[in-house]
């Protein structure tokens, strides 16, 4: 075992191992195209995925683009960020015409340092989320077909323009929403050992590996702008492992940790600053929590009374404005009137004359272990009640295009009975309720000294009544969204 830097962390884990040096998987990660083998494969499924999306059926559970996207790759994505880490930005094929038009275009400017936040991120992601419930997206084959041709235009657009990777770092949704939920994986990428990075003149991991006499990159540094020695945590890293194929050194893991542990640290990080001092950061983080209830909610019964009566209210049977309030409501409101009580109520409590905002940017990173349990919770729920439904839609894609190698379609293929999958989504309910509270006992705890546990209480109410909330909600009859069932 090769040694491993010294450990800033009071959680950290006491003989992390380098899943880089297990034998098959380790030598897979290190090989220098891996990335571009898995870009290639999951490349050609988004292809097919598209042309079935433009012109396969119209009804999205016999459309296998509708069923993938909205059915088994959520169910994968998150299934594969708790027990890996970031693995589908590490495979994402939007990334490989990006790479075509940056050799074509070579992008010199940087992007807009006003940009530079995750503002952009935030209203990506509200749109997404907002757009999915008002269009249903889910039901609609053309559109989620459109939503992926969105997503790659996008991704060719900025990244053909600005150099480093912005789209990946400030604009792309689902990369946002792993960046968060990627802080609850077991893994991450580190430098092995300090001392070596303290002797280390080239810094390759960042600038890149470059031919001796033409200065010429022959190995791509990090674009997301994370420089491994003051690098901590997941927080903006895509797992490309540009880094460990560059460092000269072989001084790059990909370390296993204790999940949640970057949210109790607050070092100055490369890429990032103090988390402590991220404003956009943190409204992401609260909007990853509500947004997975609100998520949640438009699938359950009384969020179609709660419609009726909104448009009832205000006159209209616009469903996008009906929506448009129940964001606001969800996503504003709801999170302002809570945190803000918690936050307030928790410094009158500990007599404490700490600074407001920052006490409310340190806490809402306590949300997303209960957030992560909410969107597992719910996909889970669709993944494993659909889980074999891909087979049939598979087969009924071979028959139409003329192959008979899949058979027949066998239209009775499911998944796991809703009494099976129930006790699997309060298990990650449970987990995500003990992560909050544990993370958000550890951040009182360094903020208030002595005090801590009066400082606690008001965010415990907050955590347990979202938790409440969750629980009530995945007890709700749910659409069976994309499938047959
Ligand atoms: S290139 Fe390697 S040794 Fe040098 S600073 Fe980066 S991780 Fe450390
Ligand atoms: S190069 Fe940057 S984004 Fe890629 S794995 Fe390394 S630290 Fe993460």
């Amino acid at each position: 075992m090769e040694p491993m830097r010294q450990q800033s962390r009071s959680w950290a884990i006491p003989f992390p191992r380098d899943i880089l040096l297990v034998p098959v998987i380790g030598a897979f990660l290190r090989w220098r195209h891996s990335r571009l083998g898995l870009q290639l494969v999951a490349g050609a499924l988004l292809l097919v995925l598209v042309l079935e999306g433009l012109f396969g059926p119209d009804i999205a559970p016999k459309n296998l683009t509708t069923l993938l996207v909205w059915v088994h790759y959520r169910g994968l994505l998150v299934l594969a960020l708790l027990a890996i880490g970031n693995v589908f930005c590490m495979g994402c094929p939007l990334l490989l015409p990006r790479a075509i038009a940056r050799r074509l275009f070579k992008p010199v400017r940087s992007f807009p340092r006003v940009l530079r936040r995750k503002w952009i991120g935030v209203a990506t992601f509200v749109a997404i989320l907002f757009s999915y419930e008002a269009w249903d997206l889910w039901s609609d084959p053309r559109w989620t077909a459109g939503l992926i041709l969105i997503l790659l235009g996008t991704a060719l657009a900025v990244d053909a323009s600005f150099k480093g990777a912005p789209f990946c770092k400030f604009v792309c949704p689902i990369g946002q929403f792993n960046f968060l939920a990627s802080t609850m994986a077991p893994t991450e990428v580190r430098a092995r050992d300090l001392d070596i990075c303290k002797d280390c003149r080239t810094k390759d991991c960042i600038r890149g590996r470059r031919e001796e006499e033409s200065d010429k990159v022959i190995q791509q540094g990090c674009e997301l702008a994370l420089y491994l020695p003051l690098k901590e945590g997941n927080l903006d890293c895509t797992f490309c492992l540009d880094c460990v194929h560059a460092c000269p050194h072989d001084n790059v893991a990909l370390a296993l940790r204790l999940p949640g542990e970057e949210l109790v640290a607050d070092p100055v990080r490369s890429g990032i600053g103090r988390l402590s001092r991220r404003k956009d950061l943190a409204v992401l983080a609260v909007l990853f929590c509500f947004g997975a209830l609100l998520n949640a909610f438009g699938m359950v019964e009384p969020v179609y009374e709660l419609q009726v009566a909104l448009a009832g209210m205000l006159g209209t049977d616009s469903e996008p404005l009906v929506l448009a309030v129940l964001f606001v409501l969800g996503l504003i409101l709801l999170p302002a009137l809570m945190l803000g009580f918690a936050g307030k109520l928790a410094l009158k409590f500990a007599h404490s004359s700490n600074r407001i905002g920052t006490h409310w940017i340190r806490m809402a990173w306590s949300l997303i272990p209960l957030g992560m349990g909410i969107w597992t919770a719910h996909y889970m729920f669709h993944f494993l009640t659909g889980l074999w439904t891909f087979v049939p839609v598979a087969q009924h894609l071979g028959e139409r295009i003329g192959s008979p190698l899949l058979g027949a379609p066998n239209w009775g293929r499911g998944g796991l009975h809703e009494s099976l999958v129930w006790p699997i989504e309060m298990g990650f309910l449970g987990m995500g309720i003990i992560g909050s509270l544990a993370i958000a006992t550890r951040l009182v705890q360094q903020d208030f000294g002595p005090r801590w546990r009066a400082a606690l209480t008001p965010w415990a109410v907050v955590h347990v009544s979202l938790f409440s909330a969750a629980v009530w909600l995945m007890l709700q009859p749910m659409d069976m969204r994309g499938t047959f069932l």
